[in-house]
């Protein structure tokens, strides 16, 4: 994830949690960021329609982005149910994409169904 859109933008590694520097720049004409370029070794993702940011290792290695938050994201689904998927994910800082997938994964493991949620 990018942490800070401001003069030193800091990108999150969605998979260890690992901070690096993005190289950035900026349309000198409206000032706005064009592009943030990742730290060395770094990947760019799309996933579920989320932007995900690896480090190197991480995707050398192929871990899933968030695997390390599926845990305790199924967790609060016990406590909480589905119903509060939204809320879940926003408090661990999974994107939303992300957790409508996992819950419906969690609720075809409950329930036996069919998981797609759309
Ligand atoms: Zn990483």
């Amino acid at each position: 994830m990018i942490l800070a859109d401001g003069q030193g933008c800091m990108v999150q590694c969605d998979g260890c949690g690992a901070v690096g520097e993005a190289v950035e720049t900026r349309n000198p004409r409206t000032g706005s960021l064009t592009a943030a370029f990742l730290p060395k070794g770094w990947k760019f993702d799309v996933l579920d329609g989320e932007h995900i940011h690896r480090c190197g290792e991480c995707f050398a290695a192929a871990v899933e982005p968030f695997a390390d938050r599926r845990a305790a994201f199924e967790a609060r689904l016990d406590h909480l149910g589905a119903g509060l998927t939204v809320d879940i994910a926003a408090s661990l800082g999974v994107p939303i994409g992300l957790g409508w997938r996992w819950a419906g994964e969690w609720k075809s493991r409950q329930f036996g169904e069919a998981g797609g949620m759309q």
